[in-house]
C-alpha cells in the first residue's frame, strides 16, 4: 500500500465572503486500472479512480483519444459533406 501526501495536510479556500479550511483526509480507494489499493491525502471531493502511476498513463492514453477522436469526426464530417453534394447532384435533374 502507498500513500501520497498532497502537499500540506490543510487548505484555506475562499468561499463567498467568508473562508472555510478544508481538513485533508486519508481516503482508501481501489484503481479501475490495476487493482491496486491506495490510499492518498484528499481533500473534500471525488474519490479518485485511478492509482498515481495509472492516472498518468491514462492521461496519455486520454490525449491520445482525443486526437483519434477529432480525426474521426472530421473525417466523418467529410464524407457526410461529400455525400450530401452527390445526394444534391443526384436529384438536380428530376428538378427540370
Ligand atoms: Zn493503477
Amino acid at each position: 500500500m502507498k500513500v501520497e501526501a498532497e502537499g500540506q495536510a490543510q487548505k484555506t479556500i475562499p468561499y463567498g465572503a467568508a473562508s472555510r479550511t478544508l481538513q485533508a483526509r486519508p481516503v482508501t480507494y481501489i484503481c479501475a486500472r490495476c487493482g491496486q489499493v491506495e490510499t492518498t491525502e484528499r481533500y473534500p471531493g471525488p474519490t479518485p479512480r485511478y492509482c498515481g502511476e495509472c492516472k498518468t498513463i491514462r492521461d496519455v492514453e486520454d490525449a491520445d483519444a482525443d486526437r483519434r477522436a477529432a480525426r474521426e469526426r472530421m473525417r466523418r464530417l467529410r464524407q457526410r459533406r461529400k455525400r450530401e453534394d452527390e445526394e444534391r447532384d443526384a436529384r438536380l435533374p428530376a428538378l427540370f
